[in-house]
This record gives C-alpha cells, structure tokens and sequence, in this order.
C-alpha cells in the first residue's frame, strides 16, 4: 500500500522514530559493549567519528579549530570552531555530510587556549593561596581550571589575570597516585 493508501485509512506511513532523531544506546553487559536495538556498533562508530574529527582539525586549521566532541549516540561530530569562514564549513560538509553539528562562534582556538594555558602561573597563584590541581582546554574554547579551595576567589583572581570569558574555574581534588 502507498503513503497516500495509509493515509486515505488514517494511518501514518513510516518506521517508528526517524532515523535522525533516534538515539542509540549501548549497554555494557560486564564483559562487552552491546550494540543498539537498531543494531549500530559503538567501535564502528566511533572509528567514523574519529575520523571526521581529525579531517576537522586539519581543514579548519590552527586559526579556528577549537575543539570537538564525539557523540555516538548521534552520529555526529560536535565541533567548535572560532569565526571560520564559508569555504571550510563548505569543505566539512562535502568530507563528512551530515555529520557535524557546528558551533563557529567559539571565542578563541584551540591554540590560543594553550598559550593561555602554558602562561599560567601556577607557583605564584600558589604563593598567593589559589592552588591549582588541574588545567586544560575545554572543547569550546575555554580555560578549565580546578583548584582547591574557594572558587570564587580564583575566579576573580584569573579574571583579573587573563579577561573576563577565558578561564572557567571550578572546585577540584588533586588526583590520587596509584
Ligand atoms: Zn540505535
């Protein structure tokens, strides 16, 4: 019977959710991880996936690639990006249809967020209490930093240091040697 045919008996054609809008689930069973219902494999996935994120990294280049996140639930390839032009959204696009979702309003790349990060000066901030356990980028363009101890004083504190908008800080325990 044709959509029309469904129609005409007041049933809607299709499958149950719509290939866009399900989300897969993977289980791990205590020895292996289960592919979804719908049969999709996380490694096979991610094996996709991780190359779309590498393909970004180099058509986006050191000027506006910020960072990006996996999503294998979805299928796609969460990407920041900091005010990249036309032809390289273009460029991803044709390399990787439809598996991007972008973000190209980051506020600085990648390489920007690790000068930040080298110029951090952690033996003084520890001379002046803020003590500082971990530090990295984050996938959208910002400075992650834990410390120990109050936060809203380091938060002002690397405000003060870097701009408003650079360094997200939050309370953290330093990592135990194992
Ligand atoms: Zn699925």
């Amino acid at each position: 019977m044709t959509p029309e045919g469904w129609a005409a008996q007041g049933v809607q054609f299709g499958g149950g959710m719509s290939e866009a809008r399900h989300e897969h689930t993977f289980v791990w069973d205590g020895e292996e991880l289960l592919p979804c219902v719908c049969g999709a494999d996380m490694m096979a996935i991610e094996s996709v996936l991780t190359a779309a994120a590498d393909d970004s990294r180099r058509v986006a280049g050191e000027g506006h690639y910020t960072g990006c996140r996996l999503r294998q639930e979805s299928e796609t390839v969460e990407l920041w990006m900091c005010d990249a032009p036309s032809r390289i959204l273009r460029a991803l696009e044709a390399m990787h249809h439809g598996v991007y979702l972008i973000h190209n309003d980051a506020p600085r790349p990648y390489t920007t967020v690790l000068e930040l990060m080298d110029a951090l000066p952690v033996d003084r901030l520890k001379a002046e209490g803020i003590h500082i356990v971990r530090v990295g980028p984050t996938h959208d363009g910002y400075l992650h930093v834990s410390v120990m101890g109050d936060v809203p004083t380091a938060q002002a504190r690397l405000d003060a240091m870097y701009a408003e908008d650079v360094a997200q800080v939050k309370y953290g325990e330093p990592a135990i040697a194992c």
